[in-house]
């Protein structure tokens, strides 16, 4: 059988793009290396807990079309993240907010912590932040920065603050209200019944093969259809020729625990740089579990090598630079499609995969109609 496309990858990028071309009615094949499909958000079931065998996914997006989107394949809990930060012992509130404000200096108002905020930040002497440190003391000052930010940011990245663009940490939010919601995002939860049965219901009526490598027989596969989509890594596509590119893994250590309740929250993030995990997930309260038994996580981040996982790509300069002579290589190459995560060497989360996803297919559909 002939199909019009290829997908490699069957996680949301791949699930999207092709449930979106069936829907036009192409035909599309789905390949995925992995044994299972969903990609990073596959989900499995343990002691009837739903465990993100990939670490934690949280669904929080601002897009009414990726809200809707998804709600189309799962119905959504009302799980609100409000991860605890454990420094030495001692927990503070995350996003940072008046209650991590309260904590850390006493203080009850607004003002009050402002006014040490922005008394650190002149002490550090940072006009124009130009990298990650400066850009988080500029933002809570020094004290959380120490505390809170620079031993977990430094485990996770595995580099220097002073190294690392300041963009990711622009991700944390920083309130003056009491407000524990760690995003900012208008519509969030977690999909009732595990993220692997949504991506089935995205991919009903696809046919996937699972355990296949696209790489171990290139040509085979794109002789089956007439446009690929790839949505592994853009340096392994062009056999690293320019080099690899730099990506975080993570190791996780899963166990069950014979007890109804461990931490009390779904995520703890350890903040010290002794402690050599950077955070632990109690899986079952990401939907108000009530079993006998619990299933932790401790994730340890790690510099990738070949045969890990890659989740983070690193978006420093170096990397950055590399990944344009990549990008520059795949636009010549003709009739594939580079998409998602590690196709792209993009740090997005979930919704921004599903809407390139969506708009991909869109392109699509317009060029070939
Ligand atoms: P992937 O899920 O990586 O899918 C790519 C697929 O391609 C994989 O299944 C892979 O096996 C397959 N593949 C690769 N190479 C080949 C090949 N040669 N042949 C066949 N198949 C191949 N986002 C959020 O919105 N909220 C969160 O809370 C959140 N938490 C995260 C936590 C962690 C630890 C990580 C790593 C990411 C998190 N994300 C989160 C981001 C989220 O995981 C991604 O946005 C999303 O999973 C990306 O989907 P994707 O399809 O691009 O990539
Ligand atoms: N971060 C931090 N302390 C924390 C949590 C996060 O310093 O307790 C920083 C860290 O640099 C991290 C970034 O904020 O890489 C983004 O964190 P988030 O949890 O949003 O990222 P994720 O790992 O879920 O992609």
């Amino acid at each position: 059988m002939h199909y019009d496309y290829l997908v490699v990858g069957a996680g949301l990028f791949g699930a999207a793009f092709a449930q979106r071309m069936l829907e036009t009615e192409k035909s599309v094949l789905v390949i995925e290396k992995r044994d299972h499909i969903g990609g990073n958000v596959f989900t499995e079931e343990v002691e009837g807990i739903q465990v993100h065998r990939y670490g934690a996914h949280i669904f929080h997006t601002d897009s009414k079309k990726a809200w809707e989107y998804v709600n189309r394949f799962a119905e959504f809990n009302r799980y609100t993240n409000s991860p605890i930060a454990n420094y030495h012992g001692q927990l503070y509130s995350l996003p940072f907010n008046m209650y991590t404000f309260h904590k850390m200096w006493d203080v009850n108002t607004p003002i009050e912590a402002a006014d040490i905020i922005a008394r650190q930040r002149h002490d550090s002497g940072i006009l124009v932040p130009t990298n990650l440190e400066e850009q988080a003391i500029s933002l809570v000052g020094t004290d959380i920065y120490e505390k809170l930010i620079k031993g977990y940011t430094e485990k996770q990245w595995g580099r220097p603050c002073r190294e690392l663009p300041s963009f990711i940490i622009r991700r944390l939010p920083v309130r003056y209200t009491y407000d524990n919601n760690y995003f900012t995002s208008r519509y969030q939860g977690i999909p009732i019944g595990g993220y692997t049965r949504m991506v089935e219901k995205m991919l009903s009526g696809i046919e996937v093969r699972l355990n296949v490598d696209y790489l171990e027989d290139k040509a085979h596969w794109d002789s089956l259809a007439d446009r690929v989509v790839y949505t592994g890594p853009i340096d392994a596509y062009f056999g690293y020729c320019c080099g690899p590119l730099a990506y975080r893994s993570v190791r996780f250590e899963t166990e069950v625990l014979d007890m109804p309740n461990f931490q009390g929250n779904a995520v703890v993030n350890y903040t010290d740089r002794e402690t050599p995990f950077t955070r632990i997930i109690e899986h079952k309260h990401f939907e108000f579990g009530t079993q006998s038994k619990t299933v932790i996580s401790r994730e340890y981040s790690q510099e990738w090598e070949p045969g890990m996982e890659p989740y983070y790509p690193v978006n420093d300069e170096k990397n950055t630079a590399l990944y344009e002579q990549y990008r520059a290589l795949a636009e010549k190459e003709p009739n594939i499609l580079f998409g998602g995560r590690l196709g792209q060497y993009r740090y997005y989360d979930m919704d921004a995969v599903l809407l390139s996803a969506l708009e991909l297919a869109e392109k699509e559909k317009e060029g070939t109609l």
